[in-house]
């Protein structure tokens, strides 16, 4: 059976419609080498199922993770979708 898309784990998992997102861009933090992809990008990859995102540094990265609670401005938490990330990257066994 295959996995189910992204945006159905982080909502079951953070109870967080990624789709609220408004892609405005106000999350992005300072780049850091720690940083592959903006967390825009992220959460565009979670909507688009694209299983990379689970790979991504910056999903992997403690200071992003560190940074993220209160990135977003539109009440998305950000800290708490990087966490489901990486519990479905071991699930999937992809990390
Ligand atoms: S600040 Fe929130 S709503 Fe805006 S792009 Fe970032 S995650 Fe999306």
């Amino acid at each position: 059976m295959p996995p189910h898309s992204l945006r159905h784990v982080i909502k079951v998992t953070t109870g967080q419609d990624v789709y609220h997102c408004r892609e405005c861009q106000l999350c992005n933090l300072d780049s850091t080498e720690e940083m592959d992809v903006p967390l825009t990008t992220i959460i565009q990859m979670v909507m688009f199922d694209d299983e990379e995102v689970l790979t991504c540094r910056t999903v992997w990265s403690d200071y992003v993770l560190s940074q993220a609670f209160h990135a977003c401005k539109r009440g998305l938490n950000l800290q708490s979708i990087l966490l489901a990330l990486r519990t479905e990257a071991k699930l999937r066994g992809v990390r």
